[in-house]
């Protein structure tokens, strides 16, 4: 399905968004990443959202990326015998081991870890830091603690320790069975909430086994801190600014959104920036102003794609919070500061006949009337480094692997379309002029730039780049072999 804008649209799946009428609306809006949410949502839930998603897919045959998002050790406080509890200022409450129901006065906390690694002083967040406790003493299976910013505490809301570095696994054992089962379901990335230090990435990718692309949530101080070798274990990156601006000062969070949505992009890897973004839209069906601004920050940054999170999983106007985000970005797309802003942060490193072809690429469709630049492409690297130059005109990645094509849909700018097995040069070249034909790209009498590795099948070859036109008889007529 063509778009008219190339940063792309994850929106995560919930109760408000189930039923296939729902997420068609939502892919026919603008999302082209569905993010099921594995902290929420048994087993059966997920495999139907799985199974409508890939209905759909096959319905309007243009690849859709399914991104499962792992829980990871999020902590969590466990149910209340009334649902919630209000905290008062100055009130004492008890965390502890004990799984029966909490109230006004204690809670169960189920992370036997946190409390060997507690100290008096230590600061527990809850809900999203909104309540703010301090351990006044604590021991091997409780803490009790001052509230010192109160307010509703509920069944199962997040815990964050900020100041004490836990001995957490990457994957808790939930994780592990909830990436077995999505795995077999076929899913085409994996995001790791948590992550702190590369091998964390590195375990995933090993229980993964090359079945699904691995992307890493930036959300914990040491994952900042290390970001750079966790940017070269992983596929690509969340910037998770909801529990990233817990664990830190949230006036932190900004130029680390900057630093990591650059890097990223320096090493062609896709980068999504995530978490209340439309958050008000989750109840009003119009956003604020500053939510605008967020979003459209987030693509003259650069950015491969923006996130909804509650607002298309729970919220009442999912598709609306979709629709929004398609106008901001259709609107910064046309800004001619935006171009600006986007040729002047282009920093590739270039070392490789790749790097080479697709800047030529670039080059060569911006100083001539060029309609789209098609690459043939099997990892799906080549649309990577294109995606990288942030070119002018589309692209559109022609491959035969539908893993690669659905991965892709989540990178800046990526059109994919599905070919069949070529042998020749001028296979390609008619198939690629028939996709940018067809999907309203190009006009029988423009070009196109046509990069691919001869002889196909054989990844990283890269290394022709040919100017050719749309017309399959001037295409016959031009092209050897
Ligand atoms: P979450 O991750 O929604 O799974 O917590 C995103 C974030 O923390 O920003
Ligand atoms: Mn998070």
């Amino acid at each position: 399905m063509r778009r008219h804008r190339n940063v792309k649209i994850v929106a995560t799946l919930g109760p408000s968004s189930s039923d296939y009428d729902t997420i068609r609306a939502l892919h026919e809006a603008g999302a082209d990443v569905f993010r099921l949410n594995m902290s929420h949502g048994i087993h059966e839930e997920i495999a139907e959202k799985h199974r409508i998603i890939r209905q759909i897919e096959d319905e309007l045959d243009s690849p859709i990326s399914i991104l499962a998002d792992l829980q990871g050790p999020k902590l969590r406080v466990g149910v209340f015998a009334n649902g919630e509890e209000e905290l008062e200022e100055g009130a004492a409450f008890r965390l502890d081991l004990d799984e029966a129901e909490g109230d006004a006065g204690r809670v169960c906390l189920p992370h036997p870890e946190i409390f060997e690694a507690l100290e008096p002083g230590a600061t527990l967040l809850v809900n999203d830091g909104k309540i703010r406790l301090k351990v006044t003493d604590c021991g091997r299976d409780f803490a009790q603690t001052e509230v010192i910013n109160g307010g509703t505490i509920s069944n199962r809301k997040g815990v964050n320790v900020p100041d004490v570095v836990l001995p957490l696994a990457a994957l808790s054992d939930k994780d592990r069975a909830d990436l077995e089962f999505v795995c077999d379901l076929g899913v085409d990335w994996l995001a790791l909430s948590f992550v702190q230090r590369p091998r964390d990435v590195e375990e995933a990718r090993e229980l993964a086994a090359g079945r699904a692309a691995i992307l890493s949530k930036i959300e914990k101080p040491s994952a900042v801190e290390h970001f750079d070798a966790i940017l070269a274990a992983s596929d690509g990156v969340m910037v998770a600014r909801g529990d990233l601006g817990v664990e830190l000062p949230v006036q932190n969070v900004p130029p680390i959104q900057k630093r990591l949505v650059r890097r990223c992009r320096a090493a062609a890897k896709p980068v999504i920036v995530a978490t209340q973004m439309l958050e008000s839209m989750i109840e009003s069906p119009m956003p604020t102003r500053a939510e605008v601004s967020d979003v459209a920050t987030a693509i003259y940054e650069g950015a491969d794609a923006i996130m909804l999170s509650a607002e298309s999983a729970a919220g009442e106007y999912p598709v609306e919070a979709v629709t929004t985000m398609d106008n901001v970005a259709r609107e910064v797309e046309d800004d001619p500061t935006y171009r600006e802003v986007i040729e002047a942060s282009r920093r590739a490193e270039r070392n490789s006949v790749a790097d080479g072809i697709v800047a030529a690429a670039r080059e060569i469709a911006e100083t001539t009337d060029i309609k789209a630049i098609c690459c043939f492409t099997q990892s799906g690297t080549t649309a990577l480094l294109t995606a990288r130059e942030r070119p002018r005109v589309p692209i559109i990645a022609m491959t035969n692997l539908r893993g690669t094509a659905r991965r892709l849909a989540l990178t800046w700018g990526v059109n994919c379309v599905m070919t069949g097995e070529l042998e020749r040069f001028k296979q390609a070249v008619l198939s690629a002029a028939r996709a940018a034909r067809e999907q309203g790209y190009a006009e029988p009498l423009d070009q196109i730039v046509v990069t691919a590795g001869v002889p196909f099948n054989v990844p990283g070859t890269t290394n022709i780049l040919r100017v050719a036109p749309c017309q399959e008889s001037l295409i016959y007529a031009s092209e050897p072999g």
